[in-house]
C-alpha cells in the first residue's frame, strides 16, 4: 500500500482501508461489508473530439455509480490529466457515504475525463463535454444519476452537459445536473455551498475546542471553488489567511491575505503569481506551517506518511476529497489535529446540489437565505452525530463520519435485500 510523494496512494484502496476500519462499529456482517466494497456500476468512455486544427483526439471518460441505494446517485464530474478508474471509483462511493452522512436521499457517484483542459480551447471544452455527456446519456437523468462540477469543471460544463441531455430528450431537463447557472435552474448558494459549509464546520470545531476565531488563522491549499470560498467564509469569520496555494506555489503573508483581493488579482491575472505582499512558499510548505486551521481543497493524498508529522495546525478541514491517506489520519491522531472529515466538512456542495435538484423537479426557487438556513441545519445536525459517534466508541472523526455513513447505506440496503 504505497503512500508517500514518489507513488501516491489509490484512493479506491484508501476507501477500503477506511471501510475496514470502521466495520468493526458497524452492525454488519461480513455479507454486507463485501456489497458495499463493489461498486454498482462503472462505465468507460471513448470521447472523439475534433480538435481546432481539425486532427482528431480521443479522450477517456468515467461515469462510476457506486450505490443507488438510497436514491438517484450523485457526484461530481472531473476534468484531470490523471484521472482514472480507481480514482473516480473511490470519489463515487466517498459520495455514496457523504450523502448518507448528511441524510439526503442520494446514492454515490463520480465521472472524469482524462484531458488537461487548460490545454483545451473553450470550443474543445464544450465539444467534449457534449460528446461524453451523449456518451453516458443512459446512465444519467434526474432519477438515476445527476452529474455536478468538480476539479477543472464548472457551471459553464454543466450548462452544456444539462443542454446536451435536454437536446436528446427533446425537452429541457434542468434536474440532470447541478451547479447550473441560476439563469437556467441553477440554485442560488450553490457556488459557494462547498466553502461555506466547510467554515460552518470550522465553527461547530472552534466552539468545541474553545477557539476563538476572530484572530485565529489559516492555510488554505487550492484556490478553485472549494479553496477560494473557504478563504472568503473565514476571512468573514474574522480568521487571518496567513497562506494560500494553488497548482503552480503558494504564498505567504504573515499578517494576512485578504482573499477578496486575491480573487480579483486571479480574475485579472489568470495567476495567484504577483500578489502584492506576499512571500513564494511551496505546496509541501504550506501544509507544515504553523496555524490552527489547514485547509486542504485541491486533491486527494496530499498528506501522507511522509509530511503528516509536519503538521502543526491544530484543526484539519477537508475541503477536498481524500486529502488524508489512512496512515496520515494515524500520525495526526497522534499528534492530537482535530480532522474533520470530508465526508462531512465538504458536505455543503451536495446539500445545496440536493436543494438545487428539489428546486428544479418543483420548478420553485428559494432565495440565499432560506439555502444557508437549511444547509446550516443540516450540516450542524450531521456534525453533531459524528462527534457524538467518536466520543461513543472513542475513535477519530473520519471513522465516526464513516460509521455513520456506511451505517445508513447497510440499512437500507438490508431493508431492500439483495435482488432478486
Ligand atoms: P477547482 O478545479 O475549482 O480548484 C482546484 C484548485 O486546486 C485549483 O486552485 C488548482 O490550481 C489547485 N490544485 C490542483 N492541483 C494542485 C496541487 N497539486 N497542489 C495544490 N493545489 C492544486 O476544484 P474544486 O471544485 O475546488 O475541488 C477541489 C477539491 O474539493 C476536490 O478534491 C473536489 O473533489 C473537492 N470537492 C469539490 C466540491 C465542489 O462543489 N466543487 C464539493 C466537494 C468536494
Amino acid at each position: 500500500m504505497p503512500d508517500n510523494n514518489a507513488q501516491k496512494m489509490n484512493p479506491w484502496e484508501m476507501v477500503l482501508a477506511q471501510v475496514d476500519k470502521a466495520q468493526k462499529y458497524l452492525q454488519c456482517d461480513q455479507n454486507m461489508i463485501e456489497f458495499l466494497k463493489h461498486p454498482e456500476r462503472a462505465l468507460v468512455v471513448s470521447v472523439p473530439v475534433r480538435m481546432d486544427d481539425g486532427k482528431l483526439r480521443v479522450f477517456k471518460g468515467y461515469r462510476v455509480q457506486h450505490s443507488t441505494v438510497r436514491g438517484p446517485a450523485k457526484g461530481g464530474v472531473r476534468y484531470h490529466p490523471e484521472v482514472n478508474l480507481d480514482e473516480v471509483t473511490a470519489l463515487a462511493a466517498w459520495m455514496t457515504w457523504k450523502c448518507a452522512v448528511m441524510n439526503i436521499p442520494f446514492g454515490g457517484a463520480k465521472g472524469g475525463v482524462e484531458c488537461d483542459p487548460d490545454e483545451l480551447s473553450p470550443g474543445e471544452l464544450e465539444r467534449l463535454t457534449r460528446r461524453y455527456t451523449a456518451d453516458i446519456f443512459s446512465f444519467i437523468g434526474p432519477d438515476r444519476d445527476i452529474p455536478a462540477p468538480d476539479v477543472n469543471t464548472n457551471d459553464q460544463t454543466m450548462a452544456w452537459m444539462m443542454d446536451t441531455y435536454s437536446m436528446q430528450v427533446g425537452h429541457s431537463v434542468p434536474g440532470v445536473v447541478t451547479g447550473k447557472p441560476i439563469a437556467i435552474g441553477g440554485s442560488e448558494g450553490r457556488s459557494d455551498a462547498t466553502g461555506r459549509g466547510v467554515v460552518y464546520m470550522v465553527i461547530e470545531t472552534a466552539k468545541k475546542l474553545g477557539l476563538k476565531l476572530d484572530g485565529a488563522t489559516a492555510a488554505v491549499q487550492g484556490f478553485g471553488n472549494v479553496g477560494s470560498s473557504a478563504a472568503r467564509n473565514l476571512f468573514r469569520e474574522g480568521v487571518k489567511i496567513v497562506a494560500i496555494s494553488d497548482r503552480n506555489g503558494g504564498y505567504y503573508c504573515s499578517s494576512g491575505i485578504n482573499p477578496y483581493e486575491l480573487q480579483r488579482h486571479f480574475a485579472e491575472n489568470r495567476t495567484l503569481s504577483g500578489f502584492p505582499g506576499c512571500e513564494t512558499i511551496t505546496n509541501e510548505e504550506l501544509i507544515g506551517l504553523k496555524c490552527d486551521i489547514l485547509v486542504p481543497a485541491a486533491l486527494e493524498n496530499v498528506i501522507d506518511r511522509e509530511n503528516a508529522d509536519k503538521v502543526r495546525a491544530r484543526i484539519v478541514a477537508e475541503g477536498a476529497n481524500g486529502p488524508v491517506t489512512p496512515i496520515a489520519d494515524e500520525i495526526l491522531k497522534g499528534k492530537g489535529v482535530f480532522v474533520i472529515p470530508d465526508i462531512l466538512a465538504n458536505a455543503g456542495g451536495v446539500t445545496v446540489s440536493y436543494f438545487e435538484w428539489v428546486q428544479d423537479l418543483q420548478n420553485y426557487f428559494w432565495n440565499e437565505a432560506e439555502i444557508n438556513n437549511k444547509l446550516r441545519q443540516i450540516m450542524v445536525s450531521a456534525f453533531k452525530k459524528v462527534m457524538a459517534i467518536a466520543e461513543e466508541h472513542q475513535i477519530d472523526n473520519r471513522t465516526a463520519a464513516q460509521v455513520l455513513g456506511i451505517g445508513k447505506v447497510a440499512e437500507a440496503v438490508r431493508l431492500r435485500g439483495i435482488y432478486p
